[in-house]
């Protein structure tokens, strides 16, 4: 049994489930503190379809604040579908540029124009008809249905997505969960007020169910939220494990000259770091290769030192370990052919800030000095 689930054996959980009374306490939470927002109807009013659908499509990927001066500025240019729709897709564009996702808005002219030529120029109202509009995906589809019709349709984003996580303590990693927490969530979704229940847990997820330091004892649900009855409420949603790295290993040889120069090497001009320059050393392989086999790359005949522990750096695709070995050389020292001499050279200690060094190889010269 994981620490998780040793947890949830030991604590009390709240004696009832999340249900009908957890959606009054949320409505009349919402009825209080709900957000002002230019899209969203009068207190008691339905929402127009147009301004939910323009809305939401700018809020994929974007945050309110920036959203709500590019509607205010398409709603005033284009107050209608049907004026949308009869706009040239130019003008749209323009409109659009610094939203960002430019496809968001060529579906948004083609959505309008369909729904102007098979829709009569009004929205279809069910969650089925909305989905297969051009830039209508579920969650947009749900939460139209929803807000602008009165649908028992239950949109969940990502804040909805944690609302709920929490309320059941839903403890199984995500992406696999969705759909478990979509059923959740549409076990709450009220037949009355549907719009104004999934207003609500947005605005719940954005102003106290945040995702870091939730401000459970101020929220309107924590009777019965059964995260926080846990004490486990800031580890959900439980986020999909990322893959491990794979790990290669390697050697680095600093050589230093007596007179306080450093040996670097351009790397090869494609690949990984190409043309940078680098310590010296051995292939990166899959594991550590034997010592002996590493003082084959010595890139001058001396006597190495090893130098304690190894440097760690993660990369975008693997994490690589570096030993380092450390020797003092005369000047004139030969390199030897495992060198790629035309590729070497030294470079005077002071200069190293300079230098194009990326930061592993920073981090190998800082390592092996720290002592010297
Ligand atoms: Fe979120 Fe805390 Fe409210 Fe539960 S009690 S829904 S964890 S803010």
């Amino acid at each position: 049994m994981g620490d998780t689930a040793r947890t949830v054996a030991r604590k009390q959980l709240p004696l009832r489930p999340a249900g009908p009374d957890t959606v009054a306490a949320l409505l009349d939470w919402y009825d209080r503190e709900r957000r002002d927002l230019p899209w969203r109807a009068r207190r008691g009013r339905r929402a127009d379809a147009y301004k939910v659908w323009l809305s939401e499509i700018m809020l994929q990927q974007t945050t309110v604040k920036a959203v709500i001066p590019y509607y205010e500025r398409f709603l005033a240019r284009w107050p209608t579908v049907g004026a949308l729709a009869a706009a040239d897709l130019e003008e749209v564009l323009s409109a659009w540029a610094g939203l960002g996702y430019y496809s968001r808005a060529r579906n948004l002219h083609k959505c309008a124009q369909i729904v102007v030529s098979e829709h009569g120029g009004r929205f279809p109202r069910t969650e089925a008809e909305l989905g297969r509009l051009p830039g209508i995906g579920p969650y947009t589809a749900a939460a139209i249905a929803a807000i602008a019709f009165g649908e028992p349709a239950t949109p969940v984003d990502g804040n909805i997505e944690r609302v709920v996580a929490r309320l059941f303590a839903c403890q199984r990693p995500l992406p696999g969960a969705k759909r478990e927490i979509k059923r959740l969530a549409a076990t709450l979704t009220p037949a009355r007020r549907p719009g104004d229940f999934a207003q609500a847990m947005m605005d719940l997820g954005a102003a106290v169910c945040s995702p870091k330091r939730p401000s459970c004892l101020v929220c309107p649900l924590q009777q019965d939220c059964h995260a926080h009855a846990l004490g486990i409420a800031e580890q959900l949603p439980v986020k999909p494990v990322k893959p491990d790295r794979p790990v290669r290993y390697g050697f680095a040889f600093l050589a230093l000259s007596e007179d306080g120069q450093v040996l670097l090497r351009k790397r090869p001009e494609a690949g990984l770091l190409g043309g940078m320059l680098e310590v010296p050393s051995t292939e990166w392989g899959d594991d550590w290769m034997p010592v002996d086999q590493a003082l084959v790359a010595q890139p001058v005949r001396a006597d190495w030192w090893p130098v304690p522990g190894a440097v760690s750096h993660t990369f975008t695709h693997f994490r690589l370990e570096l030993q380092l070995f450390r020797a003092i050389v005369p000047t004139d020292v030969s390199l030897t052919f495992w060198a790629s001499p035309e590729r070497c050279r030294w470079v005077p200690r002071h200069d190293l800030q300079s230098a194009a060094l990326p930061s592993v190889m920073k981090k190998a010269i800082a390592h092996a000095l720290r002592e010297h």
